[in-house]
């Protein structure tokens, strides 16, 4: 349907390595959240006005799209060893509005999502995964993207997944949802020039989808060379001042899309690491409900204290499959090195 065959090769290439029916491309990962929810209100699962539970600690994007599709984000603490929702922190955030929850697989990893999977089937909330980070993570339960109702991925190109520019993809097992948003994604059109729905315009290029073609194919070869790296830091990281994540408990669950750790003297350590040529990056600097395009956002009752110091303790290190042995060695030195 008015796709090219390197884009329809692609959809099934991909949704065949997630594990769902379905994948439709679009232009971006944000694109690709936002039509899962407009399609669900077009097809009467969800209602404008309906809230969905968001991690506070995320890209603005988790929030963004909710917001796009007319929905309210309801924005919930996160774990502070996952750095993902918990179950309790989904229950702090419910209303009776509540129809779906958000879960993102935060610097690749999809730590917890069962606990959050069963808490959604039992209140009969829709869950939806921002996968945006975890391309290729996998859990006993399923990868990431088949666990939940529907799932987004962005194909950004500095993702585990990227292409040459912005792209994204909606991934379900669901036949009138894919549906629904593919129509959604192309201007409402089925039938050229014959719109059923007020659609935007969200398309992957053709030339992008052959490039992610060939890409895929390298997927797993550069998830386990993160986990190696991954591996390293956390047994070689040795400072009072930093501490590692600690391991996952499924370990094809952690794609390590970022590598991030803690300090309690992060500029200090940033400041070192940059003297040192070493890139560091903040992820994230202020949490959603603190950003001024959420200002006056309703917040749980007890607030969302671990989000807000996550922002405050976080730092991401370089993580990336083209790292050589070399400069991951050069990188744990300097992080040992830092305060001696
Ligand atoms: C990158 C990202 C997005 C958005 O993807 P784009 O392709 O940039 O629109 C959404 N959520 C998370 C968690 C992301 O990291």
């Amino acid at each position: 349907m008015l796709k090219g065959q390197e884009t329809e090769h692609f959809e099934d290439s991909f949704a065949r390595y997630v594990g769902t029916r379905h994948a439709v491309t679009n232009g971006s990962g944000l694109d690709a959240l936002r039509l899962i929810f407009e399609a669900w209100i077009t097809l009467g699962r969800l209602r404008a006005g309906d809230e969905v539970i968001v991690p506070a600690n995320s890209f603005i994007a988790s929030a963004l799209a909710v917001s796009q599709a007319g929905l309210v984000p309801k924005l919930a603490d996160v774990s502070s060893a996952t750095h993902n929702l918990a179950p309790e922190s989904i229950v702090d955030a419910l209303t009776e509005r509540t129809r779906a929850v958000m879960a993102v697989h935060l610097y690749g990893s999809t730590e917890g999502i069962d606990a959050v999977r069963d808490l959604c089937s039992d209140r009969q909330l829709l869950l939806v995964e921002d996968s945006a980070q975890a391309h290729g993570a996998r859990r006993p339960l399923g990868s990431a993207g088949a666990i939940g109702d529907a799932a987004a991925f962005s194909f950004y190109p500095a993702k585990n997944l990227g292409a040459l520019g912005d792209g994204g993809c909606s991934v379900t097992d669901d036949d009138d949802l894919a549906d629904r948003i593919r129509v959604l994604a192309n201007y409402g059109s089925r039938t050229k020039y014959i719109h059923e729905q007020r659609g935007i315009n969200s398309r992957l290029d053709e030339a992008n989808a052959a490039f992610l073609s060939i890409k895929l194919k390298c997927l797993d070869d550069d998830n386990a060379r993160r986990r190696l790296i991954a591996a390293r830091y956390r047994a070689e990281i040795r400072n009072e001042h930093v501490e590692v994540p600690e391991a996952p408990s499924a370990a094809d669950g952690h794609v390590w899309h970022l590598f991030v750790v803690h300090s309690d003297r992060r500029a200090e350590l940033q400041a070192h690491l940059e003297r040192l040529q070493i890139e560091t990056m903040i992820h994230y600097p202020v949490p959603i409900h603190l950003q001024p395009a959420y200002a006056g956002v309703s917040t749980p009752p007890n607030g969302l204290p671990v989000a807000e110091e996550l922002a405050d303790s976080v730092i991401s290190i370089p993580m990336s499959p083209v790292l050589s042995d070399g400069d991951v060695s050069r990188i744990i030195h300097a992080m040992n090195t830092f305060g001696r």
